[in-house]
């Protein structure tokens, strides 16, 4: 931790000194022109108070010499992580496609839905069988039943499937038939999913919360990682602003920005981004170009009799259009976009 010193008197300096050297660490001083910053060295773990120090008149700020999120960063793993997800890896060279409805409506619904997005070149299916829902009047979810129906669909094209779950207790079950699960947005600072989800055996997709930056997110992260499980993939689905033409504001900037902080994968999500199916495609297409891992995109065979999330999502035909126009510039960027590369390329991080 470093610690900059408000005062320049010896005797504010010593005092401070004395307090760092209490709580067990080794002081080191620096004194510059116009600051002294005392460098307080030693293992954090179990006695974190040195951030206390900020209370003390002379002193002006202290602030960490690393980022808090250890595991999830760069600085102590440099090489990108490839998160291995059953049939196919995210991260690396393989770029993903994760397809399917907002929410899990029927049987039929998810099972044409699956067929549609995997003839299309889809590697991941999606669908949300626990839906958080602004209003509980709203549709909920088919619960465990849409979790068989996504099951029976994965089955029948062979996509691996994610979806969502939203409480702790669901994670045993949920992680029974999915294969990687979604921790949604309004739940991306509730501790105690991370934690139950970072003790599954499943990789976790965290969406970004509407209202947190990047640090938290990625501290939310580590939150999981801590745990034990390894493969977490980030997920950039907008956030809130003064802007209404479009539901959230779509981060993209978040994709170099995780590049550069963590080792991660990190997928975006146009649909949930924009709210707008017209404004999926161009934000697809931009994710690509500025170095995504994958996308995530809401495909409904009826959006206008959708339960939930209509007006973004895109129809199968034209959901097949704009992966043609992706798998071009997936391939530019010198990265495959395939349905089953299988453990050849999965170097699992589990
Ligand atoms: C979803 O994926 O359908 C969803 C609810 O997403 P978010 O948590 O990003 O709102
Ligand atoms: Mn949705």
């Amino acid at each position: 931790m470093v610690i900059v010193m408000a005062s320049r008197k010896r005797e504010d300096i010593d005092y401070v000194v004395k307090k760092v050297e209490a709580l067990g660490y080794k002081a080191h001083l620096i004194e510059g022109v116009e600051r002294t910053v005392i460098a307080a060295v030693g293992d954090e773990r179990g006695k974190s108070r040195l951030q206390s120090l900020e209370a003390l008149e002379h002193v002006e700020r202290v602030f960490p010499i690393l980022k808090s999120y250890k595991l999830a960063g760069r600085e102590s793993h440099t090489e990108d992580t490839v998160v291995d997800a059953g049939p196919c890896s995210i991260g690396g060279k393989q770029f993903v496609v994760m397809a399917g409805p907002c929410s899990v409506e029927s049987r039929e619904q998810i099972l044409e839905t699956a067929h549609a997005v995997k003839e299309a070149g889809a590697t991941i299916l999606r669908g949300g069988a626990y839906k958080p829902r602004t209003s509980p009047y709203s549709f909920q979810g088919l619960k465990e039943e849409g979790l068989k129906f996504l099951k029976e669909a994965s089955e029948a094209t062979g996509l691996p499937f994610i979806t969502e779950v939203m409480a702790p207790e669901q994670v045993p079950l949920v992680s029974q038939y999915a294969d990687i699960l979604q921790i949604g947005a309004r739940n991306m600072q509730n501790y105690g999913l991370l934690m139950a989800a970072g003790k599954s055996n499943r990789p976790v997709f965290l969406k970004r919360g509407m209202m947190s930056t990047i640090n938290e997110w990625l501290m939310s992260a580590e939150y999981v990682m801590a745990e034990g499980n390894a493969s977490v993939i980030m997920c950039e689905r907008g956030i809130r602003t003064f802007e209404t033409e479009t539901r959230n504001t779509l981060d993209i900037s978040a994709v170099p920005v995780i590049k550069k902080l963590s080792h991660l994968p990190i997928v975006i999500d146009p649909s949930h981004g924009t709210g707008v199916w017209t404004y999926v495609a161009p934000m697809a297409k931009a994710a690509v170009v500025a170095g995504a891992d994958g996308l995530m995109i809401e495909v409904h065979p009826r959006p206008a009799e959708a339960f939930s999330d209509g007006a973004q999502s895109l129809k199968p035909e034209r959901f097949a259009e704009l992966m043609k126009e992706i798998r071009e510039l997936v391939e530019l960027s010198g990265r495959t976009l395939k349905a089953d590369t299988g453990a050849a390329i999965g170097a699992g991080t589990k």
